[in-house]
């Protein structure tokens, strides 16, 4: 496993592993990795010859007052995970210098109008923030695949528009939302919560599920699905409870055959920001 710290450097690796044949996977991550982070992992090998883990916490997706300097940072904890894990060729870790060269940053990458839902409501600028980063990974690894997690779906289907709009020749995947037991979905955030939040907490998970069996069950209004979700979260501090369609992210009042939908939900715990959601189709 190799540990890259520059740009030119992850260019190089990745120029001549195409030049031996090999394909190229990145699994891009902000660290303080876990199950969810390693499932990635596994399909990106499954997807390609070559797996590039890449570890950066990206400064221009955090707002304002957001948790940017109290993001866990472990870097050689990571590394020991990956080393044990296994099917890792090359682990990418960048400084803020490195991704963004100059001073002050002038080059965005932008989609627009999928932010306004969802967490791109309570988190403005967060999206450009991801896509503009993301271009920049797809610009220095060259990978033929990326692998992203669906517990964060906006940013899968956003990014997925960039890739197409922008005509970068990766593949995106999506791997399902990787849980503990008791339904909570598996995030580097949980580490933030008190036994009494993370005992708490699956009322996310039951949030969703229930908008899932509802919509399965026939339900197609919004409001009355929402409102499912929302008696699921009972007194939580909830941010958001929405119902999309996937294609443009719009919140749509009725469910039509042919849709699909994302029941998302955002919840917060104490200074940790919860988020889980289902991607339904719509019969
Ligand atoms: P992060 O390090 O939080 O930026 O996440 C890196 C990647 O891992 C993103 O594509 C996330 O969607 C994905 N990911 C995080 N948590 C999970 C999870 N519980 N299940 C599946 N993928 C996840």
């Amino acid at each position: 496993m190799d540990l890259v710290h520059s740009s030119p450097e992850i260019t190089l690796w990745s120029r001549r592993e195409r030049c031996e044949g090999h394909t190229i996977a990145l699994v891009p991550t902000m660290g303080a990795l876990h199950d969810g982070h390693m499932v990635l992992v596994r399909e990106a090998a499954r997807r390609a010859d070559r797996v590039v883990v890449s570890i950066f916490v990206n400064p221009t997706q955090f707002g304002p007052g957001e948790d940017f300097g109290a993001y866990p940072r472990d870097l050689e904890r990571d590394l020991g995970v990956l080393r044990q894990a296994g099917g890792v060729h090359a682990v990418f870790v960048p400084d803020v210098q490195d991704v963004y060269p100059s001073a002050g940053n002038r080059t965005w990458v932008n989609v627009d109008d999928m932010d306004r839902w969802l967490c791109g409501q309570s988190r403005k600028g967060h999206f450009k923030g991801v896509t503009t980063v993301v271009a920049r990974l797809f610009a220095r690894v060259l990978p033929d695949v990326a692998v992203f997690g669906m517990k964060d779906a906006q940013q899968f289907f956003v990014l997925k528009r960039m890739t197409r709009d922008m005509g970068f020749p990766v593949e995106l995947i999506g791997v399902p939302t990787v849980r503990a037991e008791d339904g909570l979905a598996m995030s580097s955030r949980n580490a933030y919560l008190s036994e009494a939040e993370r005992a708490d907490a699956p009322r996310i998970y039951r949030a969703v599920a229930a908008a899932r069996q509802a919509i399965m069950g026939g339900e197609r209004d919004v409001d009355t699905i929402e409102q499912v979700m929302r008696h699921e979260l009972g007194e939580a501090r909830v941010d958001y409870v929405t119902i999309v369609e996937t294609e443009g992210l719009v919140r749509v009042p009725t469910l039509r055959p042919g849709m699909q939908a994302l029941a998302a939900v955002a919840v917060w715990y104490g200074r940790a920001r919860l988020i889980d959601n289902v991607v339904v189709d719509v019969s």
